[in-house]
């Protein structure tokens, strides 16, 4: 292949990917065209009542890929391109977050019968769609790789806490630095919300997106391939075990979702200032300028009564 067709792999093989509209609350088109792939493999899947996509069979221990399926973007991509170098954008935003996250799952998975994936609904809402997915499901996963990070070197470890065991890290150090990754703490994610339920060990990979949430967001394709390759060097070469971590004793989960409301009190400790500051980023996309106002109050200040007022607002 010549260099700037390997470069551009991706974007022609998921063409259909990168193409299609997917808001949240709107993912059925793209379950559909992940449906359709997996099909083509003979990839066993299932969905649930709110549009999760399970891929794999959940009966076996195995380890667990996550990505999810919408985006922030209200309208689908127009305008895309993808130069030379493989770098890819549209004129309203490509959703590369997290659209990186499920391509790197259907490039994975052919190969690897024996590895499962979630494919989530409404991440960018509150991690919804993981929140809804029953525990006892993930009892048998061994270890959890999301694909769901900005940027191209960053391995995360710990979200509020270690959400990785020591035996865990160990088994993927020396990947991890073929690969040039680096450990990182992460923020509020679907696996902050399953990890509040199934205690094994979890990362999250840098998948080659650039400024998400903005139309200014871009791909770098082969960052993107970067990152399958060290997500299947972790799934070929670490021991197919259970990698059990402590139970963490918040996350942004329970604080921000309202399940804890009492131990969201002492949130954050101050090594996670830089993390909140990013949270509250994310919450302003999300949510109303004054709901990023009451979670400040609520967090730096300890207020209660603007945690009770920013948690009513996002339960609305
Ligand atoms: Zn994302």
């Amino acid at each position: 292949m010549r260099k700037g067709t390997r470069k551009k792999r991706l974007y022609n093989k998921y063409m259909d990917i990168w193409q299609v509209g997917n808001a949240s609350g709107h993912t059925a088109p793209i379950r559909a065209l992940i449906e359709r792939r997996l099909k083509a493999h003979g990839i066993p899947y299932t969905t649930d009542t709110i549009g999760n996509l399970y891929a794999g069979d959940f009966t076996k221990p195995a380890p667990c890929l996550v990505a999810h399926m919408d985006s922030v973007h209200k309208e689908p991509p127009r305008g895309i391109t993808c130069n030379k170098k493989g770098i890819l954008r549209a004129r309203t935003g490509i959703g590369g977050d997290d659209k990186c996250g499920i391509v790197a799952l259907l490039e994975l998975l052919p190969a690897r019968p024996d590895v499962n994936a979630i494919f989530t609904v409404d991440e960018e809402t509150g991690a919804q769609g993981a929140g809804a997915i029953p525990p006892e499901l993930l009892e048998r996963t061994q270890y959890f790789i999301e694909i769901d990070r900005r940027g191209n070197s960053d391995l995360i470890i710990d979200i509020c806490g270690l959400i990785a065991s020591d035996e865990f890290i160990t088994a993927i150090d020396k990947t991890r630095e073929r690969y040039g990754f680096e450990y990182e703490y992460g923020m509020f994610t679907d696996i902050d919300v399953i990890l509040d339920e199934v205690h094994t060990s979890a990362i999250n990979l840098s998948a080659g997106y650039y400024e998400p949430h903005t139309a200014g967001e871009y791909v770098k394709l082969p960052e993107l391939e970067n990152t399958i390759d060290l997500a299947g060097a972790i799934l070929d070469t670490v021991e197919r075990k259970k990698y059990p971590i402590e139970p963490r004793s918040y996350s942004y989960a329970n604080t921000w979702r309202g399940q804890g409301r009492d131990r969201a009190l002492d949130f954050p400790p101050t090594d996670y200032a830089e993390e909140l500051e990013l949270l509250q980023q994310e919450a302003l996309y999300k949510y109303s300028a004054e709901v990023v106002e009451l979670i400040t109050e609520a967090y730096y200040l300890g207020q209660e009564s603007a945690q009770v007022r920013a948690l009513d607002y996002i339960e609305e």
